[in-house]
């Protein structure tokens, strides 16, 4: 997930390119850089940091080039720096090219290069590309003005996994080449220039008409004109959208908030998290991941250690991976665990989950079981964060920026990976039936469609919320992962509406809290365990007898019963229902906060990154 820039015209590019970027920010910002071309000469500024670090390099005021691309990186491969920023050029400086996405065979493609000659300045998967194209450049017999465009397109034909791509020739300064495919890229039509943007915000001061790239479609690019072609480069006409946005509104794609666009943002979060990592009637794959069979097989103990919404995602991985590799889980609160003296040996392994990778008290329990020879994995949705270079193993959830403080598509791929993680482990051991596990894969590669049947019908949530948004106390029920889920609803209640909330296995609340049930108190149960269903329906009978107001998510069909709200959800494997059951929770949470006039993505008193204690 990055944003990307690009024009060409008449004025001096680099202006344009630096406000695309800063309007694209939110979708990336480790490291940023631009390219234009002068003289025939490809000019490439760019460094880590945020954009605005951009103003600060030097010469970059003197680029007058009047065509250029640009970039805002959030990192996949390779840590943020100055080598690792884009743009990235090819060996003989001819190509510079900006990407958003995974290239997933850039292993392949690299040594494929490094045969052939070529050598590589940095870490990324990005820089297979403009050496690609140089290479289909340079073996191609065409001598004609497509050939700019047909060794793009053989290099394309070449990539794994999803990219939008914009690049540039000192050959050819008239034209940017583009092309996309899983990853976004808009063509923004003005009077003798055109603009290209991954997101509509950053180019929307210059104009209102796009065109809108569609998968592995080619665009050429030219001051005047711009031309389309399809995936075997046959030229068709494309139709322009007017777009009539308020550009303010537009910055977070149409959305109101953040948090909202990004529990949208799900389906495609998980589908980056799942990436290369498996595919069905193959083993799963974790390149990060150097251990070995023995070293599995003699693991006495698995602990999870996290804070917040990342520890509740801990708490849903723990039966995955009894289940599955038969190997005792604790999920601890870090806060708790450091100052625990927590039993760890060799024979212990410790995970770490962290978004941002800088929460502090997570970063000093892994400190703490490094101390003690145990092995560390940590897993964070940042590259290069303080976490991943403590740890002896990091693994990525890929699942783009999360701005929002509240937590919501980085918990859903946190648990997607973990699951995952219980997957490879299990298929290196051997201590599970290849059928279950293949059943899993199955739902976890269903599950971005189903979230995204979900996400269509939201109106009974949003009539639930207006309810219920003038409550002081709630009450979240559920048994096993659903009492997993309910510790995360209630957890986003409290984050972002400020009501109280408690969260209970479904079986305790008669052994205290049920004193607090009253008339009219709300009480949300979640059901989606087949095996459970009679027992929760039985623990919300009681709190119905005692008068309270509920709200039922489930995945079962439930016989007739007096809940005043049913929230039906897809189904899926037992073990994975909290990915989909926590999405209503969320949008729950959501509008009850809209309803009271809050500020949904800056909660009071909340950080998105804890980096204290
Ligand atoms: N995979 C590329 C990288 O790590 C692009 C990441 C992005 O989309 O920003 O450099």
């Amino acid at each position: 997930m990055c944003g990307i820039v690009g024009y060409i015209g008449e004025k001096k590019a680099q202006p344009i390119l630096i406000n695309g970027l800063l309007a694209l920010e939110y979708r990336g910002y480790d490291s940023a850089g631009i390219a234009t071309i002068e003289d025939n000469k490809i000019q490439v500024k760019k460094d880590k940091g945020r954009v605005n670090n951009l103003y600060n390099l030097e010469g970059i005021q003197d680029l007058n080039g009047t065509i250029g691309i640009a970039h805002t990186r959030w990192a996949t491969h390779g840590k943020p720096s100055m080598e690792n920023a884009h743009p990235h050029m090819d060996n003989s400086n001819t190509f510079a090219v900006v990407h958003n996405g995974i290239i997933e065979n850039y292993h392949e493609l690299r040594d494929f290069l490094m045969q052939n000659g070529y050598t590589f300045l940095s870490e990324t998967d990005t820089e297979v590309i403009p050496n690609l194209i140089h290479y289909h450049f340079e073996h191609n017999v065409l001598e004609n003005n497509d050939k700019f465009l047909y060794a793009v397109k053989s290099a394309v034909n070449q990539l794994k996994g999803s990219y939008a791509i914009e690049v540039i020739s000192s050959l050819y300064p008239d034209r940017i080449v583009v092309v996309r495919k899983d990853s976004p890229l808009v063509i923004g039509k003005s009077n003798g220039e055109n603009y290209i943007a991954s997101d509509i915000p950053a180019i929307l001061p210059y104009t209102k008409d796009f065109y809108f790239l569609d998968d592995n479609e080619f665009a050429v690019i030219y001051q005047n004109k711009t031309e389309f072609y399809d995936a075997s480069l046959v030229k068709h006409n494309k139709a322009i959208k007017n777009i009539d946005w308020d550009a303010n509104a537009a910055g977070k794609d149409g959305f109101e908030d953040y948090m909202l666009k990004e529990i949208f943002e799900q389906p495609t979060a998980i589908r980056e998290t799942v990436g290369s990592r498996f595919h069905l009637g193959e083993k799963c794959t974790f390149e990060d991941l150097n251990l070995s069979k023995e070293y599995l097989q003699n693991i006495h103990r698995i602990y999870i250690v996290a804070c917040g919404t990342a520890m509740n995602a801990g708490l849903v991985g723990k039966p995955v991976f009894e289940k599955l590799c038969k190997i005792p889980v604790e999920v601890n609160i870090a806060s708790e665990f450091r100052y625990q003296d927590p039993l760890i040996d060799e024979n212990t392994l410790c995970i770490y989950i962290s978004q941002s990778g800088e929460t502090a008290d997570t970063i000093a329990a892994l400190k703490l079981a490094k101390a003690k020879n145990a092995k560390t994995i940590a897993i964070s949705n940042v590259i290069g964060s303080s976490i991943t270079r403590e740890a002896d193993y990091s693994i990525y959830t890929h699942a783009g920026p999360e701005i929002a403080v509240a937590s919501t598509k980085a918990y859903t791929s946190q648990v997607v990976l973990v699951t995952m993680l219980a997957i490879y482990f299990a298929e290196q051991l051997d201590r599970c039936d290849t059928n279950t596990i293949e059943e899993l894969k199955e739902n976890i590669l269903d599950l971005p469609t189903k979230v995204e049947t979900l996400l269509q019908n939201v109106n009974e949530i949003k009539r639930f919320a207006k309810k219920v948004y003038t409550q002081k106390d709630m009450f979240f029920l559920g048994r096993g992962n659903d009492y997993s889920v309910a510790l995360e609803g209630s957890l986003k209640l409290k984050e972002i509406s400020y009501i109280h909330s408690e969260a209970y296995a479904a079986g305790e609340l008669k052994h205290g809290p049920i004193a607090l049930i009253e008339n009219g108190v709300t009480v949300i149960g979640i059901i989606t365990n087949p095996d459970l269903v009679e027992k929760s329906i039985s623990n919300l009978q009681e709190v119905i007898t005692r008068g309270a107001r509920t709200l039922v998510i489930t995945n079962q069909s439930l016989p007739n019963t007096h809940f005043d709200f049913v929230i039906n959800i897809p189904e899926t494997h037992p073990l994975l229902s909290p990915i989909l059951s926590i999405i209503p929770l969320q949008l729950l949470a959501y509008y009850i906060s809209k309803n009271k006039g809050l500020d949904v993505d800056k909660p009071r008193n909340l950080a998105k990154s804890v980096t204290v204690e």
